[in-house]
């Protein structure tokens, strides 16, 4: 049984005040439940606020990328180790929006999430086409491409990660893959994931989930939660997807 997951990507939204409200608005509303668990990914400076604000609460936290490499000469980046010290237990890896804004490769993101493994972090492995290779019927091609150069790098490690399909021209756009779009890229997923051992690895949907459409899409078998950007900056919206 894999359970649900929502996870909540506050992208670089937030300050310390308006995160004091959420977060409290968050752990006063979201009571734990045995079949799924909830969980924040944060800007890096926000790590300390999101520990003492959830610790103890049904909620866990991350963060929204990491390095690949152990601590270093790295100017501007953080080690997996920085996160797990402030109590993360997630790291987003390989969002389009760092795809696409920083140039990430298969092969950095595979590495990223290997590095995130290594220092007790899981990570939410993000796949997912662009509206022109959806058009061009290739989304197979792409998703397959993206995930086989993280099982490539994790081997058996593979079990140990989460996936989020979250297709480009679904993020931020308020387009939403239908729940029978999703499930169908969920169910090829699995397959993939199936070929490598790794067949219980929890699969989140992602791309303008919202309170009003998040039941039909986690309704799907192949979709066990999901991976919400805007929405969850607003307790009441983010809990309700929680509870959907
Ligand atoms: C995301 O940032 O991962 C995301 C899915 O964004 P949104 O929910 O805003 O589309």
């Amino acid at each position: 049984m894999r359970g649900k997951l929502v996870v909540g990507n506050w992208k670089m939204y937030g300050g310390l005040a308006a995160n004091a409200e959420l977060l409290a608005g968050l752990v006063a509303g979201c009571k734990p439940r045995a079949d799924r668990r909830v969980a924040v990914c944060v800007p890096f400076p926000y790590l300390a606020q999101a520990r003492d604000v959830l610790s103890g609460s049904a909620i866990a936290w991350g963060a929204q990328d990491v390095s690949a490499h152990p601590p270093g000469p790295y100017t501007g980046d953080v080690a997996g180790s920085m996160i797990a010290e402030f109590g993360g237990r997630f790291v987003i890896v390989g969002h389009s929006e760092r795809r696409q804004a920083h140039g990430e490769s298969d092969v950095l993101v595979a590495a990223k999430a290997k590095a995130a493994l290594a220092t007790g972090l899981t990570p939410i492995v993000c796949v997912g086409e662009t509206l022109a290779e959806r058009d061009a019927g290739s989304w197979q091609a792409v998703v397959s491409r993206q995930f086989d150069a993280v099982s490539a790098a994790l081997g058996r490690e593979t079990a140990l990660i989460v996936l989020a399909y979250e297709p480009v021209w679904a993020i931020g756009t308020g387009r939403t893959a239908t729940p029978a779009q999703a499930q169908e890229v969920h169910a090829f997923l699995r397959r993939q994931l199936a070929r490598t051992g790794a067949e219980s690895v929890q699969v989140l949907y992602g791309g303008s989930v919202k309170a009003a459409n998040a039941a039909s899409l986690f309704a799907q078998a192949d979709v066990d939660g999901g991976l919400v950007g805007g929405a969850s900056l607003l307790a009441t919206e983010f809990l309700a997807i929680a509870d959907a």
